[in-house]
């Protein structure tokens, strides 16, 4: 059964002490995750192995990265690649998040050369893929993101492509309140799913979680969720507030 997930995307938000008092408010709140579901925070690195010593011997609970760079080591000063977050015990790396695609340039061919570097040693990528306001409004959202996915990920191997998730976030509805509404986030989710499908089989399409992005919040995580192909979410605003991502965590299925 393909795993439902909370995943939180901190972005580039608190200081030392405050992400501390968030980690412990969020340890606090009375959360479940059952054997399929995972509860990930995707926080700044620079906080990465406090989280992880805090959330240390908690189940299904996992701390990850933003962004890596495609190369393992060597001259590229201020980046910091897929093995040395492994080695400080990450095990998910979020990759062409839409602020990466737009701020830093980041493209499909450059994210396929990362997607390899994060697999490469064993740990997930938590693929991106969503359209901007302009193409939702020219109603050309499934073949935008359609070629985001076979432009990343389509050289990867069957095996590859069961270890990837992928997070569907329409950039109009990202840190804007607007949010899909459950029956587009399931169409296109759906059309994802079929886009694997078309490339991998159904069998293997079924396996990969696919993850909703964009406002979600504890007052419509449990509907979005709802959604036959819409296995959990990626969260940004929401996922600072202790009490909102522990309701996030228990709307999953
Ligand atoms: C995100 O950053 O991936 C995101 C979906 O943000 P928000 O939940 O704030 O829209």
């Amino acid at each position: 059964m393909r795993k439902q997930i909370a995943a939180a995307n901190w972005k580039m938000n608190l200081s030392v002490s405050e992400a501390e008092t968030l980690l412990d408010q969020i340890l606090a709140t009375e959360h479940h995750l059952a054997a399929n579901q995972e509860a990930i925070f995707a926080v700044p690195s620079i906080y990465i192995s406090l989280a992880i010593q805090k959330l240390a011997g908690k189940n299904n609970v996992y701390v990850a990265a933003q962004n890596c760079y495609s190369k393992s080591n060597g001259a590229f000063t201020g980046e910091i690649s897929a093995p040395m977050y492994a080695s400080v015990g990450v095990k998910h790396i979020v990759l062409g998040h839409s602020e990466r695609r737009e701020y830093f340039g980041e493209s499909d061919a450059f994210l396929a050369e990362k997607t390899d570097a994060v697999l490469a040693i064993g740990s997930t990528p938590i693929f991106c893929c969503g359209e901007p306001l302009s193409i939702r409004e020219a109603g050309s959202q499934n073949s935008f993101v359609e070629t985001q996915l076979k432009n990343s990920l389509f050289h990867l191997s069957e095996e590859q492509i069961t270890k990837v998730v992928i997070a569907y976030e329409p950039i109009w509805a990202i840190g804007t309140g607007k949010t899909a509404t459950s029956e587009q986030a399931q169409e296109i989710h759906a059309y994802i799913r079929s886009v694997m499908a078309s490339k991998y089989g159904q069998s293997i399409a079924d396996q990969i979680s696919i993850l909703y992005g964009g406002s979600v919040k504890a007052a419509n995580a449990k509907e979005i969720f709802s959604q036959p192909d819409v296995d959990g979410g990626l969260v940004g605003g929401a996922s600072l507030i202790a009490t909102e991502f522990a309701a996030i965590i228990n709307a999953l299925k």
